[in-house]
């Protein structure tokens, strides 16, 4: 279908160049799903023809980093903005790459895929995909779109959540999958379609199989975007949480886990409306707040003292978020940004804490607290100096350095990717 979608004019620019180089490429993916739905893609995933090797052999070492394992793609960074590049591939066949990962016993893991790297063309690429909404795909050179399932339009229209496929194989594959579902059903507000629905609930279990560092990655999402409560209450209401966050699950409800969403919340709203950057730790921090008053046995909004805080606050974090292990490092993050907030309830700021990193995203904290415990968040704002050499609203991520100009490839240039 001819359709004129606005693409970043780096991706298109990728696809522009593997296309002149002879392989099949467009945009994949999320960013069309958006696009479709009228919002603004995080990001724009390319698929391709060309291997990993192919990527980085034509952007160059520079710019082009192979990464993953059990799913090789590219980092292709164009003047800053990155993009992930991957082959168009296959469903894995039904040997070496179904297998046991986390379980030994688990006869539910025999369907597990820990491999996905069997190159496909672009049709394969699209049924191997999660959900019908997510496997369009687009030709920004030629503005053309292609459903190669046949459903991705009709259910973007009808904001519906189809597995691709057997619906129960496709979770047993990819326990993550089910967390995806939901994250459509949070952002979106989609439903699931009555067999994806169904085959959620029977297979919830698997997601004890799903790795660890896989989970921890989809959680910076969550807490990266500026809807991380409204995932939380789709993960809630499908019984997700539980294998997922069980420490919040187990206190749905109650009220430090109202006010935990409360304190997300307004953080979203502050980073939807560009008042913010976005922090995954302080959205970790808004979360855990809540569970260190009932601890510390404080009225919630009241001032936090400086006692026992530290100890409360790094076994708080450690039990919400430390059966994801990779959160290790977000957690010692979060983990400032909370005992700041003691000093911040003294009244006064030593000089030496504006220089500290966790000193703006500990004063938005403050903000948020104020807003939400009915004080007077612009006056927070003025009382705290942010000092002038903090960029509070720069995107994270988002690197200083351009597209280098290679001598190798002459036809790839700086000047061609504008
Ligand atoms: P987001 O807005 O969160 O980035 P997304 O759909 O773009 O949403 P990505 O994790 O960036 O999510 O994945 C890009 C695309 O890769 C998806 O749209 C989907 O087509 C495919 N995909 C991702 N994870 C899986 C999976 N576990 N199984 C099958 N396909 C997947
Ligand atoms: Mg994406």
């Amino acid at each position: 279908m001819k359709i004129k979608l606005p693409i970043s004019s780096n991706a298109r620019w990728v696809v522009s160049a593997l296309q002149e180089s002879g392989y099949e490429a467009c945009i994949v993916g999320g960013a069309i799903r958006d696009l479709l739905l009228d919002r603004t893609p995080k990001d724009f995933d390319i698929g391709c023809s060309a291997t990993p090797e192919e990527v980085r052999q034509l952007f160059g070492r520079r710019n082009a980093r192979i990464i993953g394992k059990r799913f090789r793609l590219t980092h292709v960074t164009v003047k800053g903005e990155l993009f992930e590049v991957s082959t168009f591939r296959k469903a894995p066949a039904e040997t070496e790459q179904h297998g046991r990962v986390n379980s030994d016993e688990d006869e539910n893991a025999e369907n597990l895929i820990v491999s996905d790297n069997s190159w496909g063309s672009a049709v394969e690429d699209a049924w191997r995909r999660d959900f019908t909404v997510n496997a369009l795909f687009y030709d920004p050179v030629r503005e053309e779109l292609y459903d190669h399932t046949g459903m991705g339009l009709e259910d973007i229209k009808s904001q519906t959540v189809r597995a691709i496929g057997e619906p129960a194989l496709r979770f047993e594959e990819d326990p993550v999958r089910m967390l995806r579902a939901l994250k459509l059903v949070g952002q979106f507000g989609f439903t699931l379609d009555s067999a994806t629905e169904n085959a959620l609930f029977a297979k919830l279990e698997l997601l004890k199989l799903a790795s660890p560092s896989r989970l921890a990655l989809e959680l910076e999402k969550i807490f990266g975007s500026c809807c991380g409560d409204r995932h939380l209450r789709a993960f809630h209401d499908y019984g997700l949480l539980e294998y997922f966050l069980p420490e919040l699950n187990h206190a749905w409800d109650t009220p430090p886990m109202d006010r935990a969403l409360d304190l997300l919340y307004e953080r979203n709203c502050r980073l939807d409306e560009g008042r913010y950057r976005n922090s995954v730790s302080l959205a970790m921090a808004c979360v855990a707040l809540p569970f260190v008053e009932e601890e510390m046995g404080i009225e919630p909004g009241t001032p936090i003292p400086q006692k026992k805080c530290q100890a409360v606050v790094s076994r708080v974090l450690e039990r919400i978020f430390l059966p994801l292990h990779m959160m290790v490092r977000l957690n010692l993050s979060a983990e400032k940004i909370l005992t700041l907030q003691t000093i911040f309830d003294q009244g006064k700021c030593p000089q030496e804490l504006y220089s500290s990193r966790s000193y703006p995203n500990a004063r938005e904290l403050k903000i948020i607290r104020s807003a939400v415990d009915g004080g007077d968040p612009e006056q927070t704002d003025k009382e705290w100096p942010l000092p002038a050499a903090v960029n509070h609203l720069r995107r994270p991520g988002a690197s200083k350095g351009g597209f280098r100009k290679r001598s190798r490839k002459p036809k790839i240039t700086e000047k061609s990717a504008e």
